[in-house]
């Protein structure tokens, strides 16, 4: 699909890929759990199972070699009635628009969780950006940021960094926003270098938000981290952070898997060494102190939390049946299928959901939002501490509300959250 399309899109479009598992599929699945429980707002429910507006774009380069490649990006909002657009953007050759959907439904249903005023969106691009050098990179996330230009905004919708994007690739894409309107707006991104109005403590906001949901749990299951065993799925921002904070907690993180494989040992892997080796570019495979193993080995590692920082749709249903840990805490969005849910929960393994678990990030993003609007910074110290409040609250809310519905936490936070959204959309009424 490579002419621009701005519409109101329903899900049963054409170019929605209808695969039984997809990430847009799976996110339907857990609206559908959770609509017996939503009482008089349920006729409001079918809001939530469309996007509101999908924007796909063609994104022509020239590369260094004089060369054009065109690029396929997308920029989705799915919800907007608590407030304008919130979700990150993700460089990846595996992007697809049914992803991008599902990816920002739940930024609408993890914006609710979390009581942040914001509605749910997201962005990609069908790319692989190791294949580009720093220059092309610049140019690719221009021209996205200049084509996505029609529908962001501070006041409309805000992008962030996801998978493959940090500080740099925003700002780009604050630079490129502001030339075309002829003047500074810092607001448009979140995530940003601290130099352009970024906010201390984002980057390493995610994880610390893993970190945190995953100590209240160890506490509420009677362990606590320190001296327990950790597996983590994904090496970069949000699992590197995490496996850092676990040990400093005196956790051992005894797994740990990368796009590159595999690698565990019993003793604790020494997180700082692993991610200095990573930084100079070093495979994790080949990482000092830290033993090479099979996926197979991987999945079936004895742990207390296993944390998936990676990608959707890989806690499945055979990997549900052999995993041997106490608790996931998803830092990953959608890393677990509805069906592995269930085996789950029948071998009474814990799930703190994607919506709860890896909300510190855009909880971070939205003082980045607000210091930005206001012009006034605040101290890491208050930032850390803001963000803990928040995610406990969140956190004591979604047990409150599984142990009052018998449901899961999963279940519970789309409750809490759907109810919010559903609750502005009855109140705003339709247009016209
Ligand atoms: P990142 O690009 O920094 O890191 C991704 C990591 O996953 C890398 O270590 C990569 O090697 C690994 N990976 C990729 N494919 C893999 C595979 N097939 N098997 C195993 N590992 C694989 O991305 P990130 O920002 O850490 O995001 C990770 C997840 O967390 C994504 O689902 C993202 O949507 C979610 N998330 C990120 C943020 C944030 O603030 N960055 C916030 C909320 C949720």
């Amino acid at each position: 699909m490579h002419p621009s399309v701005l519409s109101n899109a329903s899900p049963g479009l054409s170019f929605v890929p209808a695969t039984p598992q997809s990430p847009w599929q799976v996110y339907l699945q857990q609206v559908d759990r959770v609509t017996p429980h939503l009482g008089h707002l349920a006729r409001w429910v079918e809001t939530l199972k469309r996007c509101k507006r999908v924007l796909a774009v063609d994104i022509p380069i020239q590369k260094d070699d004089g060369t054009v490649a065109h690029f396929e990006g997308y920029r989705v909002q799915h919800n907007l009635s608590r407030g304008p657009g919130k979700g990150g953007v993700r460089f990846h050759p595996a992007v697809t628009i049914d992803e991008v959907m599902a990816l920002a439904a739940w930024m609408t249903i993890k914006n609710a969780a979390v009581n942040l005023p914001y509605g749910g969106a997201k962005g990609g691009i069908r790319v692989d950006p190791a294949m580009l050098t720093r220059p092309e990179l610049e140019r690719l996330t221009r021209r996205y940021t200049s084509e996505i230009g029609l529908i962001i905004g501070p006041d409309k919708d805000i992008p962030a960094p996801d998978v493959n994007t940090n500080d740099q690739i925003m700002a780009w894409m604050m630079d490129t926003y502001s030339m075309n309107v002829g003047a500074t707006a810092t607001g448009v991104v979140t995530g940003k270098p601290i130099a352009l109005g970024g906010s201390l403590g984002r980057r390493e906001a995610t994880g610390r938000g893993v970190y945190i949901v995953a100590r209240e749990t160890a506490r509420a299951h009677g362990f606590d981290l320190a001296g327990s065993r950790i597996v983590v799925q994904g090496f970069g921002n949000v699992g590197g952070i995490a496996a850092r904070l676990f040990e400093a907690a005196g956790a051992k993180v005894i797994g740990l898997q990368d796009a590159s494989g595999s690698v565990m040992n019993q003793a604790g892997l020494p997180i700082e060494r692993l991610e200095a080796h990573v930084a100079r570019g070093g495979r994790l495979i080949d990482a000092p102190d830290a033993t090479p193993i099979s996926e197979d080995d991987f999945w079936g590692l004895r742990s207390d939390v296993f944390v998936p920082a990676a990608l959707e749709n890989q806690v499945t249903a055979e990997r549900a049946r052999v995993l041997s840990t106490r608790m996931i805490v998803e830092g990953a969005n959608g890393p677990t299928t509805p069906q592995a849910d269930d085996i789950l929960a029948e071998r009474g393994i814990v799930v703190v959901p994607d919506v709860i678990a890896n909300a510190g990030g855009v909880t971070v993003s939205y003082f980045e939002w607000v210091q930005d609007f206001s012009s006034f910074f605040w101290t890491e110290a208050e930032i850390n501490d803001r963000l803990e409040r928040i995610m406990v609250d969140a956190l004591r809310a979604v047990v409150h509300t599984a142990d009052k519905h018998r449901v899961s936490l999963r279940t519970a936070a789309f409750i809490i959250a759907c109810t919010r959204v559903l609750a502005a959309r009855e109140l705003r009424g339709l247009y016209p």
